[in-house]
């Protein structure tokens, strides 16, 4: 795959037959060996021929290959011109995201009582494939009211404060939930999991915020040097992932008739304003605010062992998604168009002044929450103004090494004494899901976020070292 160098963080990808636009990676230089270690660049130019794609094909500095659209892509389609979404620019595990709480205390007091956090946090957060949740729904009906309210639902039913909510994309819940167009088979698989971290790459790890790089933001964050924070990953689970997998299904059967050519059938997609486009949105919606509605459960179990073992309370930081498609409109060719903008292993990124931010962050920006890896650094940063790929950023530091790689390269090496060495407390996880989950399976944090910040996606806010992880 040809490069085109057009800026020092910034290579271009030239249209050619079928592409309708350019590809354009934002990374260093001395990325582009790892982006170039898999078939994500193809991706990227297969991308570019989706019917209504508009600008370009974007990957971000953690691009790495996945479902048809590469992890760490953007792409943007033209609602208006028949633009088309397709669910594997969104990824099998809808709205999966990351979720930021700081705690009243400071690193100093932790050695204390890192061991009593991280037992209570062992006990009280279900995890791995295993059944078990947070919360134990009654029935469909209240399921279907967790798809349509999302966090703002969980805090009506008592389960975190209204505070939250303002700093949750979309206020907790996204709009156009259509629980009708979730099968039932989704149900099932969702219907015990609403308060549960999932397997392999989700997470929760209590961390200390190492350096600030911008003050003002960072007390507007709610963020100080020292602080003692948690991050959260998780998603839609089961729900989630059984609703890409059915609405790929019927895209692949509706394409011909509305005449569209792909290069790769995992490239599935159909008309925005389709049924199939429809009744897909409705879906990947319901999963969304069932993914929200999931982390704050997460976050109540979580405070319910700080209160306890720290007397301490936890405030939101924010909670952002990294694998939505979007309705939202951005000037672009002169006017105002209404784009369906996908980002997948993306995050959205809004700057400072933009109206969808909560009145006390209009100022500073959305906080944007990038997790490195068990052993390395995590980052905050903030939209940047004027940034390309429609307020867009990276969302991790992006694999380098597939599960199976990084089994092979840790062979006879015990991952888990590994960060206890280094004082980083682990819980839950098998030898091997460690393995998968090692710091080198992950490209360098710090060198992605610096392509991202040059390229001019965003704006370092803070740095977080991790203290104690419970992995999925
Ligand atoms: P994804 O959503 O693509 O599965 O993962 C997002 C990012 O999370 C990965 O690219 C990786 O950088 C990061 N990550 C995976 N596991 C961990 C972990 O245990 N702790 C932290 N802090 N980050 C992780
Ligand atoms: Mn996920
Ligand atoms: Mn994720």
């Amino acid at each position: 795959m040809e490069l085109v160098e057009e800026s020092p963080y910034r290579f271009r990808i030239d249209q050619r037959d079928p592409m309708r636009v350019p590809g354009v990676v934002f990374a260093s230089r001395a990325l582009l060996p790892d982006i170039a270690g898999d078939r994500s660049l193809e991706q990227v130019a297969n991308v570019a021929t989706l019917p209504g794609i508009v600008e370009a094909s974007y990957a971000m500095p953690d691009v790495h290959w996945g479902y048809g659209f590469p992890i760490g892509g953007v792409a943007a389609t033209d609602v208006g011109a028949d633009g088309v979404v397709s669910p594997g620019g969104v990824g099998f595990d809808i709205s999966c995201g990351v979720r930021l709480l700081t705690a009243d205390l400071d690193r100093t007091a932790l050695p204390a009582l890192l061991t009593g956090l991280m037992d209570g946090l062992d006990h009280a957060i279900p995890r791995g494939m295993s059944k078990g949740a947070v919360w134990q729904l009654d029935g469909r009906a209240q399921l279907d009211e967790v798809m349509r309210g999302g966090s703002r639902y969980a805090v009506e039913r008592g389960h975190g404060v209204e505070r939250d909510l303002y700093r949750c994309e979309d206020y907790g819940a996204v709009t156009d939930a259509d629980p009708g167009q979730v099968s039932e088979r989704a149900v099932q698989r969702g219907q015990g999991q609403v308060g549960s971290l999932g397997s392999g790459n989700h997470f929760l790890e209590v961390q200390a915020v190492d350096e600030v790089y911008d003050e003002p933001v960072a007390t507007a964050f709610g963020l100080r040097a020292g602080q003692v924070c948690v991050m959260i990953h998780s998603g839609s689970r089961g729900l989630g992932h059984q609703i890409c997998t059915d609405h790929v299904r019927v895209m692949e059967r509706s394409m011909t008739r509305y005449g569209i050519e792909i290069p790769d059938r995992q490239l599935a997609c159909s008309p925005v304003s389709s049924p199939e486009g429809r009744a897909y949105l409705g879906a990947m919606a319901a999963a969304a605010n069932y993914a929200r509605a999931n982390r704050q459960l997460l976050t109540e179990a979580t405070r319910r062992v700080f209160e306890q073992v720290a007397g301490s309370g936890l405030d939101l930081v924010y909670d952002v998604s990294h694998n939505l498609a979007k309705i939202e409109t951005h000037g672009y060719d002169g006017t105002q168009r209404r784009l369906c903008v996908h980002r997948k292993g993306a995050t959205r990124a809004l700057p400072p002044g933009h109206p969808d931010l909560p009145a006390d962050l209009i100022e500073v920006g959305q906080p944007v929450l990038i997790p490195g890896s068990m052993g390395t650094a995590s980052y905050v940063l903030t939209g940047a103004a004027g940034g390309p790929a429609f307020a867009s950023t990276c969302h991790g530091a992006g694999r380098v090494r597939s599960r199976k790689q990084a089994t092979r390269a840790v062979h006879g090496q015990d991952v888990r004494s590994q960060l206890e060495a280094r004082n980083i407390a682990v819980r839950g996880a098998s030898r091997r899901g460690l393995a998968e989950e090692m710091p080198e399976a992950y490209k360098d944090v710090s060198a992605v976020v610096e392509s991202a910040e040059r390229a001019g996606l965003c704006r370092p806010v803070a740095r977080l070292l991790p203290l104690g992880v419970v992995k999925g």
